[in-house]
């Protein structure tokens, strides 16, 4: 199986599906990371661009912790990310048509913040496009419509989780690599009053409660034409 996580800032792929990613490394998956904007809004003190650098290092290395094949960023500042933006999409088409993903993880299409509804919205868009012959970009045409999972969404009710994924055995290299988003261990401190880390840990022992195992990620899954198949996708139970 080919998989592509595309997060939207540097951190949001990690917390939502790195303890599944690791998984599917271990069972064999080519799996692949795109994070949509460079973070060059999540310091206090340092400017847009000195902030970036930092934060698309730290996803870089995060992404090779679990074994990810490659990183990419499209480089879009914070909350700047627009659907629409024909640039930005044909950058992801053609990260789509390079990794040729059978399922792709990403943003949930409600959430607290237009910078994760806007990547959902590209996502889902440009992972339809890049099957399209039609439509030029570098790379040739994938001729898969991947299955995309929807990450949790911790801003909102709405989300309702179809898919859960037993991230025990994983759990420890997920926390090693959220670990090398040292820079946002502060900003969220700072900004949002909250451990993240910690906090994310204790959320996935939360979800392996509701599913019989220690600890857990869910996901709901795209039920579109095209995106849903007879078997299952994401790494079995123990
Ligand atoms: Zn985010």
């Amino acid at each position: 199986m080919r998989v592509l996580a595309i997060g939207c800032h540097p951190d949001d792929a990690e917390f939502g599906c790195f303890g599944t990613l690791a998984r599917c490394v271990a069972r064999g998956d080519e799996v692949f990371v795109c994070g949509v904007t460079n973070g060059s809004g999540g310091s206090m003190t340092l400017e847009p661009d000195e902030i970036a650098a930092i934060r698309v290092k730290e996803a870089e290395a995060a992404a090779k912790v679990i074994g990810a094949k490659e990183y990419f960023n499209l480089g879009v500042y914070d909350l700047h990310v627009d659907s629409n933006d024909r640039a930005v999409t044909d950058k992801l088409v053609d990260i789509i048509r390079y990794t040729k993903p059978d399922m792709i993880f990403t943003q949930y299409y409600e959430d607290y913040m237009r910078d994760h509804t806007e990547t959902s919205l590209l996502a889902f868009n440009a992972s339809f496009i890049a099957s399209i012959p039609n439509y030029k970009t570098k790379y040739p045409v994938h001729e898969v419509v991947p299955a995309i999972f929807y990450m949790q969404a911790n801003g909102t009710t709405s989300f309702r989780p179809t898919e859960y994924v037993d991230i025990t055995d994983t759990i420890d290299l997920k926390t090693k690599a959220l670990q090398c988003h040292e820079s946002q261990y502060g900003w969220l401190s700072a900004h949002q009053g909250v451990d993240g880390f910690a906090g994310n840990r204790a959320a996935n022992f939360s979800l392996g409660k509701l599913c019989g195992t220690e600890y857990a990620e869910c996901f709901c899954r795209c039920m579109m034409t095209q995106r849903v198949n007879t078997y299952r996708m994401l790494p079995e139970g123990r």
